[in-house]
């Protein structure tokens, strides 16, 4: 196969606990991450040498500054020839939904299957921990817990399917700079081992008393409009509403579909708001949604020479 189109997902971390700072300058976190159902497309076309990279995104650097770049360096020597990458995005950029390590994720995933390197998905998740620590859950998908800086991921079966609504307030937030705010107060109690009890036993209330990030109190003291639109969700139905990551993207959990469709057109009337109505994804639901891409991409490039409008 010479081309090849693949959908890369995005996140939420429906708990975030912040523990100690390492020698190594990481923050040991505890997350359940959950893959949701908005992502961004990328194309690939083997080529016969070199690495090209595009996207035309603002704030996202074409080139060796993006993480897809990155991500096939560290497998260039493993493959005889080169892979040509166009990343069109949907998901918001430094938003706390992990866009650009999901996108380093696809690209590992593609080059391997592309070039037939066969590298298990063990492998593919240590390739995936040396690009950051957010990488590696996007190898697996779905349901899962991470620990350690981000990278041991243990797959989870589905908490509940969820709707949800996202709130992005428009700007970028830098992940390092709200790390170095953080403070950990004392010995406080994880939200996580509660989450995965709630999961356990089916207990959607518990389940939700769960949920909560440990960087929420640093994101709204920077950005105090963040809690407005937090505040602003619960207001429209919502269960419960967190930042996700390091924001400044915040979700409000919907007990539907219809609850969830409100809120969505009645927020998508704010000013400057990126609003998106999303599911939570199984591993399952991702594997579908790259066949459906695969097939559709397949038939519009029949004659069309490679165009990858469409799709
Ligand atoms: P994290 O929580 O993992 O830091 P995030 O969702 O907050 O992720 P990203 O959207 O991944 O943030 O972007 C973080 C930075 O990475 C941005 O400043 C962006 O310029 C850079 N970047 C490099 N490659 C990509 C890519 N393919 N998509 C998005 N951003 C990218």
């Amino acid at each position: 196969m010479e081309r090849l189109v693949l959908p890369a997902f995005a996140k939420v971390n429906l708990t975030l606990d912040v523990g100690i700072k390492r020698p190594d300058g990481y923050h040991e976190v505890l997350s359940v991450m959950q893959t949701i159902d908005l992502w961004d497309t990328l194309y690939f076309e083997k080529v016969p040498q070199g690495i090209t990279v595009s996207c035309p995104s603002p704030g996202v650097p074409s080139g060796p500054g993006n993480l897809v770049y990155r991500a096939l360096e560290l497998l260039a020597s493993s493959f005889p020839g080169g892979l040509r990458v166009e990343v069109r995005k949907r998901i918001p950029v430094a938003a706390g939904l992990g866009g650009g390590s999901s996108d380093a994720a696809a690209a590992l995933k593609a080059a391997s299957f592309l070039y037939g390197l066969e590298l298990s998905e063990e492998d593919l998740v240590s390739y995936a921990a040396r690009i950051g620590s957010d990488v590696p859950f996007f190898i697996i998908g779905g349901t899962a817990l991470a620990r350690g800086r981000g990278e041991i991921i243990t797959p989870l079966p589905e908490a509940f399917q969820l709707w949800l609504v996202l709130v992005n307030p428009g700007f970028g937030v830098s992940t390092k700079e709200v790390y170095s705010r953080y403070r950990l107060r004392g010995r406080k109690k994880k939200r996580t081992p509660a989450l995965l009890t709630a999961i356990e036993q089916g207990d959607r209330r518990g389940f939700l008393d769960a949920l909560g990030n440990d960087l929420e109190e640093v994101v709204l003291s920077l950005y105090p409009e963040v809690g407005f639109w937090k505040q602003r969700l619960i207001d429209l139905g919502a269960e419960k509403a967190v930042v996700s990551g390091s924001g400044p993207t915040v979700f409000g959990v919907f007990p539907g579909e219809e609850e969830a469709e409100k809120a969505r057109a009645e927020l998508s009337r704010e000013n400057k708001l990126e609003v998106f109505l999303c599911k939570t994804v199984t591993r399952e639901g991702i594997e579908q949604k790259t066949k459906q891409l695969m097939n559709t991409y397949q038939e519009n490039i029949k004659g069309r020479g490679g165009c990858s409008e469409g799709v």
